[in-house]
């Protein structure tokens, strides 16, 4: 998988916490709900928001 960094902007719907519609957002990944796997989309703001989890994440398992 590309890193996000690489991955084209288009406009499309913001998946994650805003919501917003009409936005560039760049593909995160294939998201698994109810047992339907679907492509997950995310603005810049709300990436950014999500790479602060993952680098949480990250550290978390650096301490164990
Ligand atoms: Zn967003």
């Amino acid at each position: 998988m590309s890193p996000v960094s690489t991955r084209p902007w288009v406009p499309g719907m913001c998946w994650l916490y805003c919501r917003r519609t009409g936005v560039p957002v760049v593909w995160l990944g294939a998201v698994s709900s109810s047992g339907i796997q679907a492509p997950m989309y995310g603005c810049e703001q709300c990436v950014a928001e999500l790479d602060h989890m993952v680098w949480q994440y990250a550290a978390a398992l650096d301490t164990q």
